[in-house]
């Protein structure tokens, strides 16, 4: 068998392409999202962090600010180391911050300012501490025993720490506008990533958008060939099939496809059932046939004749009419001596016979075994009688041949002529009458009889 898949295979392949672009936009979508949520997770982390930990390396200089002071105000050497180890831990920290930030920013070499200045802040605060120790010992050795050339160094120290103390000022600020310089930095690194991101987003959605059409064109497409290719063929069909005698050939339907197939299918469908119809209705004929219709001599039968003289009735009445009803004499004994299908035979020739000899206008009819009767409408008896005298000689000098053997076949035939308003079965009778006669009076005539509406008139032919 011929395997079927076309209409299958298009719209596989058909279906199959919307989808895989609907799968592609949707993994673009996602993967979208994944690179949306790295950038926004880098911002959270990277960025902020980096910010945050500006923002505590400006604290720690300003703080560094303060405890350069709480060493300024140190007057013996306990504050002093107290405000140095203040001042080494803030170290550390700006240290560790300055790392990180570098890790976090990852472009070496640009924290070179920072570092430069936090260390020249560094050795102000050597310088600073130096001073502030000189400070104390001056102050000690003047408390003990005041001195000129001590009084006079001390004031020349304050003079020097005032100095570094805005040298120290003026460093702290310069870290400060250092890292200040880095926030900034980091400020424009968010904007760039964001713009960034934002013209990645329009790019995607650029895409998703081109991706969606496509997948709606396709989609439609798909839709159009449809409604072509399966909707508009079965619409078609099924038009053709509705109607109340669907022509086979209106079902052709192009291609080799399972529509195409199916519409063979009912094409085939259609030809068997008008098939079986012409059938149906030849045998319809055969059985309207069979039931007017004598089988033996293809002569109307006895129920037709009778149902046909009813049905004229009304016609038969307004006019005059001759009723024949013929009998074949002796016909048991031919039965008895050449057997039934002899019988048969001499049936049939005797009903060609007479079928021959009457007019077309006759009803002529086989009316039981070896008895015919016959409908002579507008004829009468003068007419009527000559022809069945024909035939009766006929029958008399013309043997019908059985085989090897010839039969003489002789018949009596019994006539009645009706007048207008006279009644069907009463001329039937009186031919049956008149065909009585003629078998009792020796048989091979015919006999007649004019009905009229007082009595009737009987005769022989001959
Ligand atoms: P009569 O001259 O008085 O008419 O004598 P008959 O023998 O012709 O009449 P009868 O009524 O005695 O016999 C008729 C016979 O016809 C009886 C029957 O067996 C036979 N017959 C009736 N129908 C058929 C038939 O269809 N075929 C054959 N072969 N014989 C039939
Ligand atoms: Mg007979
Ligand atoms: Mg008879």
């Amino acid at each position: 068998m011929r395997r079927v898949f076309g209409l299958t295979a298009r719209l596989a392949a058909l279906t199959m392409v919307p989808t895989l672009v609907i799968l592609a936009t949707i993994l673009l979508a996602l993967h979208s999202f994944g690179e949306y949520r790295v950038t926004v997770s880098q911002f959270s982390e990277r960025h902020t962090h980096a910010l945050m930990t500006a923002s505590r390396l400006m604290q720690q200089s300003e703080s560094m600010l303060g405890s350069g002071a709480m060493l300024l105000l140190a007057d013996d050497h306990f504050s002093r180391r107290q405000a140095l180890f203040e001042i080494a831990d803030r170290r550390e920290w700006m240290e560790r911050l300055v790392d990180e930030l570098a890790a976090i920013r990852g472009e070496a070499g640009s924290f070179d300012d920072i570092e430069r200045v936090r260390d020249q802040l560094m050795e102000s605060f050597d310088a600073l501490d130096a001073l502030v120790q000189r400070r104390i010992d001056l102050v000690g050795q003047l408390q003990q025993a005041p001195d000129e050339t001590s009084d006079a160094q001390l004031r020349e120290t304050e003079r020097l720490l005032a100095r570094q103390m805005r040298t120290n000022r003026s460093l702290s600020q310069d870290l400060n506008v250092a890292i200040g310089y880095h926030v900034s930095g980091i400020r424009l690194a968010i904007r760039d990533s964001a713009e960034q991101m934002e013209q990645q987003l329009r790019q995607r959605e650029g895409a998703l958008k081109g991706f969606a059409l496509i997948a709606v064109l396709l989609l439609l497409a798909t839709a159009f060939h449809i409604n072509r290719s399966v909707v508009r063929r079965v619409v078609k069909l099924q038009r053709v099939i509705s109607r109340e005698r669907p022509a086979p050939n209106e079902l052709r339907v192009d291609g080799s496809d399972e529509i195409a197939q199916m519409a063979r299918s009912i094409q085939r469908y259609v030809y068997r059932i008008n098939d079986n119809e012409r059938r149906i209705m030849a045998m319809n004929r055969e059985l309207d046939f069979l039931a007017t219709h004598d089988a033996l001599t293809q002569l109307r039968n006895r129920h037709y004749f009778e149902r046909e003289c009813n049905e004229r009735r009304s016609v038969l009445v307004a006019e005059h009419y001759c009723v024949a009803m013929i009998d074949i004499d002796h016909f048991k004994a031919i039965n008895d001596t050449h057997g039934h299908e002899a019988g048969d035979r001499v049936i049939r020739r005797v009903a060609d016979r007479l079928r021959r000899g009457l007019p077309e206008s006759a009803l002529l009819a086989r009316y039981g075994g070896e008895e015919f009767v016959a409908l002579l409408p507008g004829l009468d008896i003068d007419a009527v009688a000559p022809m069945l005298e024909q035939i009766r000689q006929e029958f008399e000098s013309h043997a019908i041949e059985l085989g090897e053997t010839a039969l003489r076949v002789t018949a009596s035939f019994g006539l009645a002529q009706q007048l207008a308003g006279g009644e069907f079965d009463e001329a039937l009778k009186a031919a049956d009458e008149a065909l009585y006669r003629a078998k009792r009076s020796g048989r091979n005539r015919v006999m007649y009889q004019w009905l009229s509406n007082d009595d009737s008139e009987e005769a022989a032919y001959g």
